[in-house]
């Protein structure tokens, strides 16, 4: 085989955090740098493989052409770690009712080093070209850097968000405050964005999880760069700022949603669907365009029965047909004590309650969804923001305040529910008529529709070929090549 051929094939190690909000863009981009010639093998667990079995045992039918993706299944003893069994993804932790969520959180992430002498291993007989590792992984640096391989790493969130976090830390500016709810400019971030010190994460850099963040950070600084799932046109003046402050490189390969371009893939993403995918496409196909609200929170959010209660009070006022999902966590109560007397018959035909997991790029991609209501996920961010959807802001946790501020005050194709800060992993209480009025001025918004249409139409031309994310992923394909050369020629 020619040397060029040969460095022309690349094999990417892609070890994802075990959650679904990084598994499934990790599978996003294992077929994404197929197409570009690149063979993946995933490193996940026994029980998380089978959430990938399925799509890469398709995808690599469906595309014979391309170099297949394949999953190396890693031990993760649960018990001998101090973890209930069975708890190999954080979906088990949030989705259990009697556990403390927070400390089983951090002892789960803390847990992760487990890995390493497995990774090492198999690196040593795999030798990849490269190690996608998560933002969790901090020793993974070191690991590649032994094999000298280079190691990406993979947040999972956007530039703004990573931005907002470096210029907060570095300026504090939450300790010059009065109060925790006294709004503030985060210095150094362009776009003077407004921010209170109840909305800010990691402020306690002494914390175990500040330590974490810092390890995480500093295996950061030694990596090769980080790949980001966005795209320049979204957020360019925090991808330059990013580029230019805070990592040594950076490539913007998103939106990873978008590499599913089939009925199938679309509707395969993460756990199977607790709804048949085409009884909700039927639902769906009933409704005018743009006249239905989705509502999700994400994976990881559990909403105690009184705020449930009022969130199905603030649709039914709304007035609007919506498709809400209600994440199955137990806390619910087996009568269902989560919902209005009669709700479901006053709603029949206008509403679609999804108790579990939602085919959600699917139902954001039918013309008849005109709103998302989100927690501000990234994930799911983006994919409202694909599929060119106005949207209303619930924030709970994590950097979810932040990505609030890039769609509320950056992009301007949001509004926000009023929530104020972050209350573990429930949340701030909001009202039914707070959710009503929400509802009803995002499906109004003709402006706020049109800007979100506009950036829709970025985000397909940034993956198209030619496009600035796939010139971006052309870019990250050389740079690895050069690398691999390098390593093969001494
Ligand atoms: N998701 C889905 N169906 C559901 C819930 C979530 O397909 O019922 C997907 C969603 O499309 C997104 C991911 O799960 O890709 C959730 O990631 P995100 O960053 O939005 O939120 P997290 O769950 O990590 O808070």
């Amino acid at each position: 085989m020619e040397t060029s051929e040969k460095i022309s094939k690349l094999h990417f190690l892609l070890f994802p955090f075990m959650a679904h909000g990084h598994m499934i863009p990790t599978l996003d981009m294992a077929k994404l740098f197929a197409t570009k010639g690149g063979k993946s093998t995933i490193l996940t667990t026994p029980l998380n493989s089978i959430l990938f079995e399925k799509q890469i045992k398709s995808f690599n039918h469906e595309n014979p052409k391309l170099e297949n993706i394949t999953i190396k299944i890693l031990n993760f003893p649960c018990t001998e770690l101090g973890l209930p069994q069975g708890c190999e993804n954080t979906d088990f932790i949030f989705s259990s009712p009697d556990l403390s969520k927070g400390d089983l959180n951090l002892k789960f992430l803390l847990s992760m080093t487990y890995f390493e002498e497995q990774l090492e291993q198999l690196m040593e007989t795999m030798k990849p070209d490269c190690l996608v590792a998560n933002m969790f992984f901090p020793w993974a640096t070191k690991v590649a850097e032994k094999f000298n391989v280079p190691r990406l790493v993979f947040h999972g969130t956007g530039f703004f968000s990573l931005c907002a976090s470096h210029c907060l830390r570095l300026h504090k500016p939450y300790k010059k405050v009065a109060s925790s709810c006294e709004p503030f400019v985060i210095p150094d971030l362009p776009g003077d964005i407004v921010i209170t010190e109840e909305q800010v994460i990691e402020k306690d850099e002494e914390s175990v999880m500040g330590k974490f963040m810092k390890e995480i950070r500093d295996s950061e600084r030694n990596s090769f760069g980080v790949l980001v799932n966005s795209f320049y046109e979204l957020e360019p003046a925090y991808s330059d700022f990013f580029k230019s402050f805070v990592a040594k490189r950076a490539w913007n390969i998103g939106p990873l949603s978008l590499g599913n371009r089939e009925f199938k893939e679309k509707a395969g993403r993460g756990k199977k669907a607790s709804i048949d995918e085409h009884e909700c496409m039927e639902w769906l196909d009933s409704k005018i365009c743009d006249s239905v609200i989705y509502v999700s929170f994400g994976t990881l959010t559990s909403f105690n029965n009184e705020q449930l209660i009022e969130i199905a009070s603030g649709l039914e006022m709304s007035g609007h047909d919506f498709v809400w999902v209600v994440k199955e966590n137990g806390s619910q109560g087996e009568k269902e004590e989560w919902l209005p007397e009669g709700f479901e018959e006053r709603t029949k035909g206008k509403g679609l309650i999804i108790r579990g997991w939602a085919p959600q790029v699917l139902i954001l991609d039918h013309q008849a969804i005109g709103g998302f209501l989100t927690h501000c996920g990234w994930n799911s961010l983006l994919e409202g923001i694909a599929s060119g959807l106005p949207m209303v802001t619930w924030p709970v946790g994590a950097e979810q305040f932040y990505n609030e501020k890039l769609v509320t005050q950056v992009l301007k194709t949001g509004l926000s529910v009023g929530v104020k800060k972050m209350v573990k992993v429930v949340g701030d209480f909001i009202s039914g008529e707070k959710v009503e009025k929400a509802v009803r001025d995002v499906m109004v918004g003709e402006e706020r529709r049109s800007h979100a249409n506009e950036l829709a139409e970025m985000a397909k031309n940034a993956v198209k070929e030619g496009g600035s994310s796939d010139i971006e992923l052309n870019r990250l394909m050389e740079d690895l090549k050069v690398v691999k050369f390098q390593n093969e020629n001494g």
